[in-house]
């Protein structure tokens, strides 16, 4: 990252800590000093330290998006890593974790360690690259997995495209195994998919728009849960979207698989219903499909009760050009970094829908686990060469979504009853493809601080 430097202490005083962790939920200060979480507890001593006052706001760990897409190399009209991570900053989140799919893709160690450098040159969040699991995204040959994750990727994935040869899905969760790290599958069946461009349903009828069925991802699902019980290896299921993919991960779960799952706040909170209601607004194009509102029931049900371990927002940023034409022809993908907490506070918890508690479970300790951040783990395989380590001065661990005293200083700070209206033309990222704009939503990140580095204060990033 570039924020380089020893913090200032900062003492974030008398909020409402929630660190479902560590089983906290209760009024308390949090004291940040030289990059780490150096105290909790009641009445602490600024003692040189700046104050935030943060009564009635909520403290929580900084929050972890497993799913972004920074486009950077290759596609840097569209975002690169310094406006993809200001666009996280600005939306809560202190570490992302960068897909493979940019051009060319993350398949070998040495485009590992470039976006390492990169992160550490530009970034002001952590970045965690993912490595490709098969060379050039083609769906053949395994890239180099091993390579990839001694230079310090944290996960496996073609996302952007499924990995359809079931073959190779094999082979790859066998040496995923050996390295301890998930395969994420963007589950879809190619041949049921071909020019669909929203879900197939009462809507894409109505619509006269060719539909995916939700057969398509689920037929995917579970045969990566059947590889899964053959292999022992784990598969992470991107965003999930269905109710059959629900049911599916509910019976894996219930066999003890190593299978777990994320879930989008676009798929929580739209259905495919807002492609007519926005009279085809290609900011509704998405891969997986908006879908219908039985399955937006299923996955909420699915997050509250843990089936799904995650929330991650597939943040897809496009330029104008790429959505300026007819829905057919439109790029698949929404930026979602910068409203991702606000809508699901205002979808979820505001109307008693998700504890809050739950909800920060799945966007901080949820994916800590799922991505093996925890236990102080060093995310990074080893230490990197000097001049490109993303290090920051006395933290060299992500936050690992929890405040436990001596772990990296991330924290993000919400305040649940913040209405503001979204403004895609004040985005951080260059993507302003979203359908949420002129929404007025309620609970927005006011603070975001990554190892001990104020980097956003009251949606203005300050990095
Ligand atoms: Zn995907």
């Amino acid at each position: 990252m570039k924020l380089r430097g020893k913090p200032e202490p900062l003492l974030i005083r008398g909020g409402r800590v929630i660190d479902p962790a560590q089983g906290i939920d209760a009024e308390m200060d949090v004291l940040l000093a030289d990059g780490v979480v150096s105290q909790l507890g009641h009445g602490l001593e600024a003692d040189g330290a700046r104050v935030f006052e943060a009564r009635g706001l909520w403290v929580v760990p900084g929050l972890i998006d497993m799913h972004v897409h920074l486009r950077e190399p290759g596609e840097e009209w569209k975002e690169d890593i310094a406006s993809g991570t200001r666009a996280a900053a600005a939306g809560g989140f202190t570490t992302v974790v960068a897909m493979a799919n940019t051009r060319p893709p993350v398949d070998d160690a040495s485009m590992v360690n470039s976006i390492l450098a990169r992160a550490a040159e530009k970034a002001v969040v952590h970045v965690l690259p993912v490595g490709a699991v098969t060379r050039g995204l083609e769906g053949k040959e395994l890239a180099e997995m091993g390579d990839m994750a001694e230079a310090g990727a944290v996960a496996f994935s073609d996302d952007g495209h499924p990995i359809a040869d079931a073959e190779v899905m094999r082979c790859a969760l066998e040496y995923g195994c050996v390295f301890g790290k998930p395969i994420i599958d963007h589950c879809q069946e190619p041949s049921l998919t071909r020019d669909a461009v929203m879900h197939l349903g009462y809507w894409s009828t109505v619509l006269g728009l060719r539909g995916m069925p939700a057969a398509a991802e689920e037929i995917m699902v579970a045969r990566d849960i059947m590889l899964a019980r053959l292999t022992g290896g784990r598969v992470h299921i991107a965003h999930a979207s269905t109710r059959g993919t629900v049911d599916l991960l509910r019976g894996a779960r219930a066999e003890g698989l190593p299978v777990t799952a994320e879930v989008t706040p676009t798929h929580l909170c739209l259905t495919d219903r807002l492609v007519h209601d926005t009279w085809y607004d290609t900011n509704t194009k998405v891969n997986p499909p908006l879908r219908a509102a039985e399955d937006v029931e299923a996955l909420r049900r699915a997050l509250a009760e843990g089936v799904i371990e995650a929330i991650a927002t597939d943040h897809a940023p496009h330029h104008l050009d790429d959505k300026d034409v007819e829905y057919n022809y439109a790029a698949f993908g929404i930026s979602a970094l910068e409203t991702a907490v606000p809508l699901l506070l205002t979808e979820l918890v505001h109307p008693g829908l998700i504890a809050p508690g739950t909800l920060i479970e799945r966007l901080t300790a949820g994916p800590a686990r799922i991505l093996g951040l925890g236990a102080g783990s060093l995310p990074v395989g080893r230490q990197p060469a000097a001049g490109s380590a993303p290090v920051v001065a006395g933290c060299r661990r992500v936050g690992a979504g929890s405040l436990r005293v001596g772990g990296c200083a991330d924290v993000t700070v919400i305040d649940p009853g913040l209405e503001r209206t979204v403004d895609p033309e004040r985005f951080y990222s260059k993507g302003r493809n979203t359908p949420l704009g002129g929404r007025k939503l309620r609970g927005w990140p006011v603070l975001t601080v990554v190892a001990g580095h104020v980097v956003m204060r009251d949606g203005e990033v300050l990095a």
